[in-house]
């Protein structure tokens, strides 16, 4: 890290330190009793420390915040759900403490697979959020959620969390990560398009 790093850090605390008391001097109680002053302190542009009276206020989370992972699908016209995920199994593969079981859908008549989960569970007690899950999946099925108020009484029925638990409609995504949704949204529409290109190259 070296010196200037030691350097850096130092001067974020103090940074820190001197705005929770300059904000403190220039907003009063307001800054804890009012509602203007309740909504600055939750606000992304909130200088300084101070304590949150949880659960009354919440702090809105970052983008990047992960906890427990959510399965995506997208809306399609009349109601339907389009889940994305393939049941391909990379995510349970890769996860670091083994809390993915997924069962993969079998056509009834033919008895051969179906790229569709039939069953899907995650076992949020043992999940670490590490995102490696999100991270390898390679269809955009699976992501990391900012809920955080998952506390339960009964293990079983509150912390396995199976497919209808799991999943979660694309503009949920797109409302909680829209960063990383937009991008995502323009790369699969570039594919698409060039996909198309070959296609019509092909055809001529
Ligand atoms: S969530 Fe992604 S990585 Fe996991 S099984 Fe589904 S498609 Fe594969
Ligand atoms: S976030 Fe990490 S621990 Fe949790 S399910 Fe995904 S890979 Fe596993």
């Amino acid at each position: 890290m070296g010196i200037r790093g030691i350097i850096k850090g130092l001067g974020i605390t103090f940074k820190h330190l001197f705005e929770t008391y300059s904000e403190d001097l220039k907003q009063g109680p307001d800054r804890y009793k009012t509602a203007e002053g309740i909504q600055d302190r939750l606000s992304a542009d909130t200088k300084g420390i101070f304590t949150v009276q949880y659960p009354e206020e919440k702090i809105p989370v970052p983008e990047a915040f992960r906890y427990i992972p959510f399965l995506i699908y997208d809306e399609l016209e009349g109601g339907e759900r389009d889940i994305r995920c393939t049941s391909c199994g990379i995510c349970a593969k890769v996860c670091p403490p083994q809390c993915i079981w997924i069962t993969r859908s079998v056509n009834p008549e033919t008895g051969r697979p179906i790229p569709k989960p039939e069953k899907f569970f995650i076992d949020i007690d043992i999940c670490m959020n590490c995102g490696y899950c999100a991270e390898y999946c390679p269809f955009e099925a699976i992501r990391m959620d900012h809920d955080y108020e998952i506390a339960g009484f009964d293990r079983m029925n509150h912390h396995i969390y199976d497919m209808e638990k799991l999943l979660k409609p694309a503009s949920y995504y797109a409302k909680t990560h829209p960063v990383q949704y937009a991008e995502e949204e323009t790369a699969r529409l570039e594919k698409e398009a060039k996909k198309a290109a070959a296609q019509a190259a092909k055809a001529a």
